[in-house]
């Protein structure tokens, strides 16, 4: 393929991005993530994720997408908003933003799967996979590598003009696009993050699941840690977002315009003591559709009688 239609063809990737309404879209050769090795490597090596198994699985592909899907040449790393406007009631259980509509893995799917449809009715077939939180894909080192903005102190992917509320999803394919440039690093002298997780679980760009409140109300599968987590809940019942809301860059976020997204009314008013008297089928109907259900209704229930035992008021 010459060099203007490899150009070309960038260009159709990056206007269907624009039109299926993902912020920022950046592109990467498919190879070895070499600079990123060693650290995941050492990551796991000291257990730093936790109970979170999976992330052992699979490690070449993780590091080599061409293992993951034969043939890719380009990784497109795309960004799509989830910042909402309407926020939950002051001073009740909370719940990470990213959780507050419809289950990200489906609604996003179902716009990659349209992405590929786009790319093949301009250029004609490819070869492709998508995903979004759901393969063995570093998809922060990928989103780096395509400019897309840097991995901040906290970990997350931080664009200088959006922010890092932000769902991270890629598709592997065999079409040969232009690759972006890496973006540097802006956490410069900053450290509100590091200074604001209440369970110390950061260390300047290195998370310790075993002490995230995040890891704690979702992937947890035991009794939560009274050493680790006493007092220190901030009242995080599913996910936490102190070092993304603490984090400067995120003054530039704006709000999602994606329908699915939008959170149930019922969730947005809900009390504490809504909270407490939840039941399973409440449970089920209120979150039918919600990446909540991953913590299961007992895990829910876990979140919020730990919080109660030993409450603290919020930041
Ligand atoms: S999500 Fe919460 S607990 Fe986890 S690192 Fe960030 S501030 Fe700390
Ligand atoms: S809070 Fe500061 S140090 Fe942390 S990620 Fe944001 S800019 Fe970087």
């Amino acid at each position: 393929m010459n060099n203007s239609l490899i150009a070309q063809n960038t260009q159709i990737v990056r206007q269907i991005a624009a039109e299926l309404g993902f912020d920022f879209v950046g592109i990467s050769v498919a190879d070895f993530l070499e600079e990123d090795a060693p650290l995941v490597e050492k990551w796991l090596k000291n257990k730093q994720h936790a109970q979170m198994q999976y992330m052992e699985n699979y490690f070449d592909m993780r590091l080599d997408p061409r293992k993951l899907h034969e043939g890719t040449r380009s990784v497109i790393s795309l960004m799509y908003n989830y910042f909402p406007t309407k926020k939950q009631l002051s001073n009740t259980y909370k719940i990470s933003r990213y959780a507050y509509g419809e289950d990200y893995h489906f609604v996003i799917k179902k716009i990659l799967k349209e992405f590929v449809q786009k790319i093949e009715a301009k250029i004609g077939a490819i070869s492709a996979r998508y995903f979004v939180d759901s393969a063995p894909v570093l998809e922060r080192a990928w989103a780096k590598k395509s400019g897309l903005g840097w991995q901040g102190k906290n970990t997350m992917l931080i664009n200088p003009k959006a922010g890092s509320y932000y769902f991270l999803a890629e598709i592997l394919t065999d079409l040969p696009l232009l690759p972006d440039n890496p973006m540097h690093d802006y956490c410069g002298t900053c450290q509100r993050c590091i200074e604001a997780c209440p369970t110390e679980a950061l260390t300047p760009y290195w998370l310790n699941a075993e002490k995230c409140i995040s890891y704690a109300t979702i992937e947890l599968k035991d009794q939560i840690s009274e050493q680790v987590f006493g007092n220190k809940m901030e009242n995080w019942i599913f996910g936490c977002d102190i070092c993304q809301e603490v984090c400067p860059w995120n003054k530039f976020a704006k709000p999602h315009q994606q329908v699915a997204f939008e959170p149930d009314e019922k969730l947005i008013h809900m009390k504490n003591e809504d909270w407490e008297l939840l039941t399973e089928t409440m449970f089920s109907v209120l979150f039918k559709k919600s990446a909540i259900k991953r913590t299961k209704y007992a895990g829910l229930k876990r979140n919020i009688a730990f919080i109660k035992k030993s409450p603290k008021d919020e930041k």
